[in-house]
C-alpha cells in the first residue's frame, strides 16, 4: 500500500495516516446546522471528505465516513422562528433539502449521517461522564465543561487559555451561570421560545453543539478513530471543544489526525450567511454542472483558501471539455506503458496531503500526451484516465453520451428540482419534473451514487 500523510491540526505537520484497526480508516467531517439551504462553502468539506474517500478506497482501505447533521442549534430555533414555523420542522425540511443537494454533486452519501436530535441519550451520557470526572458541573439546569480542569486545553487550535473567548455571548435576560467565562455550555436549560427540548438529569433543555459532535462521533466509530475533518473555521473554538471533551471524560483522544479544509472565499470574504455573499449550492450546480463543479474543488489544494468566481468556474468548464475531447480520440482497453508514470504521479500527489492540483496537472499531463499520439495515428487505450478520473468521480466524462454534449445546465436544474421535490416528499411535483425532463429527450435513472440522467432511447 502506498503511504498516505495527511496535515494534521494539532502537530501542525504533515503526519502519517496509521489507522488505528489495520486496513480500515474512519472519518469523522463535521456536516451542516440544517437552518438553510447549503452554500458551496458548505459543499466544499463534502467533496473533500467524499474525495479523500474515493481516493483510499482506491488505494485498498476498507473506509468508514460519518458526516453528521447538526440539526440541534442556537440558529436553528432563531431561524424557525423568524419563518413563524416550529424548529423540528424546519430542520426536518433542511436536512432533506441538504440530502438533495449534496445527492446533486454524485458523490454518493457518507457511511452514516447521524442526526444531533437522535443521539440525545449517547449525548447525555457524555455529559454525565463529564460530571462524574470532574471536569463539568450543572448551573440552574444549565451544564458548562470547566475548561481549567483539562489542562491540554488549546493543544489544538495553538491558542493560550487566557487569550480565547468562546464565542457563546451573554443573555441579557439571564446572568452568566458560568464560574469561568471559560467555561462553555454542554447542556442548555430550555428557554421561552425554544420549541424542541428533551428531559434530562439537569432539567428539560438541549445540547451544545460542540457535544452533540463528540457524542456522533463516539458512537458510530469510537474514541481514537482516524481523521476528524471540518472547515478550518471550526478549529475553535468547536474542535478544540470536541477535542477536550472527548480525552477529559474517556482518557484518550478523539481522533489521530485533525484534517481541516480551508474557506471558499468571495472577493476575498469567507461565504457565510452572517457576511451575507452566499452562493447556494443548488444554484451553482444548476448553473454550473457538477462536473464543472468538482474539478472547480479538486483544482485548489484542500488546506488553502479557494476563491469562487466566474473566472474560475469558466476555468473548470473549460477542463471538463478537455477531458471529453480526449475521450473522444480514446479506444477502449491498456493505456501506454510509457504514460504509466503519469498515473503514478496521480495517486503519489494524492498519497502527499491530497494533493489534488498536483494530481489534476497528471491528468493533464496524460491527455496532452495521449492526444499527440492520437494526433500521429496511435490508438491509445483509455484504461489509466478512466481509472484516475474515477478517483475523483468524474469517469463518465469518457462516455459516450457526455462525450456527445451530456445534459445541459437547463436539464441539470430541472432534475435538481426532481431531487429536491422527491425530498420534500412531493410526488406530483417530482413526476411533472421528470417528464419535463423526458420532454427534453432525457431520461432520469435512479442509482446508488444519486439520480442520474441518460438520453431517452
Ligand atoms: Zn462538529
Amino acid at each position: 500500500m502506498r503511504s498516505i500523510v495527511l496535515h494534521d491540526t494539532r502537530s501542525g505537520a504533515l503526519r502519517p495516516l496509521e489507522p488505528r484497526d489495520p486496513g480500515r480508516v474512519s472519518i469523522y467531517a463535521c456536516g451542516p446546522t440544517v437552518y438553510a439551504r447549503v452554500h458551496v462553502g458548505n459543499a466544499r468539506p463534502f467533496v473533500v471528505f467524499s474525495l479523500l474517500k474515493r481516493f483510499l478506497a482506491h488505494e485498498g482501505w476498507d473506509v468508514t465516513f460519518v458526516a453528521n447533521v447538526t440539526d440541534v442549534n442556537d440558529k436553528i430555533y432563531d431561524a424557525a422562528r423568524a419563518a413563524g414555523v416550529p424548529s423540528e420542522q424546519l430542520a426536518r425540511e433542511m436536512t432533506a433539502a441538504y440530502v438533495a443537494d449534496t445527492d446533486a454533486l454524485g458523490l454518493g452519501r457518507p457511511d452514516h449521517e447521524p442526526l444531533a436530535s437522535e443521539t440525545i441519550a449517547e449525548i447525555v451520557a457524555l455529559i454525565q461522564a463529564l460530571i462524574e470526572r470532574g471536569h463539568a458541573y450543572a448551573a440552574d439546569g444549565d451544564v458548562y465543561f470547566d475548561v481549567r480542569s483539562y489542562p491540554a486545553y488549546g493543544e489544538l487550535s495553538h491558542r493560550h487559555v487566557d487569550d480565547m473567548d468562546q464565542g457563546e455571548g451573554t443573555d441579557p435576560a439571564r446572568p452568566s451561570l458560568k464560574r469561568d467565562p471559560l467555561d462553555f455550555a454542554l447542556w442548555k436549560a430550555q428557554k421561552e421560545g425554544e420549541d424542541t427540548a428533551w428531559d434530562a438529569p439537569w432539567g428539560r433543555g438541549r445540547p451544545g453543539w460542540h457535544i452533540e459532535c463528540s457524542a456522533m462521533a463516539e458512537t458510530l466509530l469510537g474514541v481514537g478513530f482516524d481523521v476528524h475533518g471540518g472547515g478550518s473555521d471550526l478549529v475553535f473554538p468547536h474542535h478544540e471543544n470536541e477535542a477536550a471533551q472527548t480525552a477529559a471524560a474517556r482518557g484518550e483522544q478523539l481522533a489521530r489526525l485533525w484534517v481541516h479544509n480551508g474557506m471558499v472565499r468571495l472577493e476575498g470574504e469567507k461565504m457565510a450567511k452572517s457576511v451575507g455573499n452566499i452562493f447556494l449550492l443548488h444554484e451553482a450546480l444548476a448553473a454550473h454542472g457538477r462536473d464543472a463543479l468538482i474539478l472547480y474543488f479538486c483544482a485548489g489544494h484542500y488546506r488553502q483558501p479557494i476563491a469562487y468566481s466566474e473566472e474560475r468556474l469558466a476555468e473548470a468548464a473549460r477542463s471538463v471539455e478537455r477531458i471529453k475531447d480526449a475521450g473522444r480520440r480514446l479506444v477502449a482497453g491498456p493505456s501506454p506503458p510509457e504514460l504509466a508514470p503519469l498515473r503514478e504521479a496521480f495517486l503519489d500527489a494524492l498519497a502527499e496531503d491530497f494533493n489534488t492540483p498536483r494530481a489534476l496537472a497528471a491528468v493533464f499531463d496524460w491527455v496532452r500526451e495521449a492526444n499527440r499520439r492520437s494526433e500521429a495515428g496511435e490508438q491509445v487505450g483509455d484504461a489509466d484516465l478512466r481509472e484516475l478520473l474515477g478517483v475523483l468521480a468524474l469517469e463518465h466524462l469518457l462516455d459516450a453520451d457526455a462525450a456527445a454534449g451530456g445534459p445541459d445546465a437547463a436539464a441539470q436544474a430541472l432534475l435538481e428540482r426532481r431531487q429536491a421535490a422527491r425530498a420534500a416528499r412531493d410526488f406530483g411535483e417530482a413526476d411533472r419534473l421528470r417528464d419535463e425532463l423526458a420532454a427534453l429527450g432525457w431520461e432520469v435513472r435512479d442509482g446508488a451514487e444519486g439520480a442520474t440522467l441518460v438520453p431517452r432511447a
